[in-house]
């Protein structure tokens, strides 16, 4: 069953645990983008669609603190993650894409 986070202004950053568990067994804590140690996790797409962030693991990578940084201010990084989310799941992350493009003005 789909449970609904309890508030409403925080569902944009709740991440279930499952997923959580499961990008960290896929990318075993490790950076993505540089192979250090990383602790964060970050949505490819990362304005969502429309508002709503999506939390599937063909969305989320792995990424160390810098590498983190660096994905949100440059667009060859960014280009990257949407590479290698294709690699690992194909289109998946061009259609999100797509979605967010059709929900924007
Ligand atoms: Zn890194
Ligand atoms: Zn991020």
């Amino acid at each position: 069953m789909f449970q609904k986070p309890k508030h409403k202004r925080k569902s944009s950053n709740y991440m279930p645990d499952i997923v959580i568990k499961q990008v960290y067994e896929r990318d075993g804590g490790i950076c993505q983008y540089c192979g250090k140690q990383g602790a964060n996790i970050h949505h490819i797409l990362f304005g969502g669609t429309g508002r709503k962030r999506i939390h599937t693991v063909e969305n989320l990578i792995t990424l160390c603190g810098e590498c983190h940084r660096g994905v949100h201010s440059n667009r060859g990084m960014r280009e990257f993650t949407y590479e290698w989310s294709r690699q690992k799941y194909g289109d998946v992350i061009d259609k999100l894409l797509a979605e967010k493009w059709s929900n924007e003005k």
